[in-house]
């Protein structure tokens, strides 16, 4: 079974009602349902921190810490998909840089459950 790290909009778990990090991802991690496509092992849940400059470091400390390279990292749904988006720059632009200071894929997205 892969495992993977989980990175969600900080901003948006601090304020939002719709899914700061409760479940979403978590359920659909476990039941290999939306990006996941099979069953993994959610080995770390981070939060992005305005303005998106930790995510990196605070990734490469989670590996350390957790003694674990993931196989992958998934970008939240809602880090993904924010309306309005994150001032600071892309989700696509976040990814590219963590993929090569991490040297593992990044995917965009989590679940596709609705409401
Ligand atoms: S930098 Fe963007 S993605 Fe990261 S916490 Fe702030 S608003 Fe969310």
């Amino acid at each position: 079974m892969q495992k993977v790290f989980i990175v969600g909009c900080g901003a948006y778990m601090d304020a939002g009602y719709g899914c700061p990090g409760e479940w979403r991802c978590l359920k659909a991690a476990a039941l290999g349902e939306g990006k996941f496509g099979a069953p993994v092992q959610v080995m770390g849940f981070i939060r992005c921190e305005c303005p998106g400059r930790t995510i990196a470091p605070t990734v490469g400390m989670t590996a350390r810490l957790a003694e674990v390279k993931p196989d992958a990292i998934y970008f939240s749904t809602c880090l993904v998909d924010a309306r309005p988006g994150c001032p600071y720059g892309s989700a696509e632009d976040l990814a590219k840089i963590l993929e090569t200071k991490a040297g593992v894929p990044v995917i965009l997205g989590t679940h596709e459950y609705k409401g």
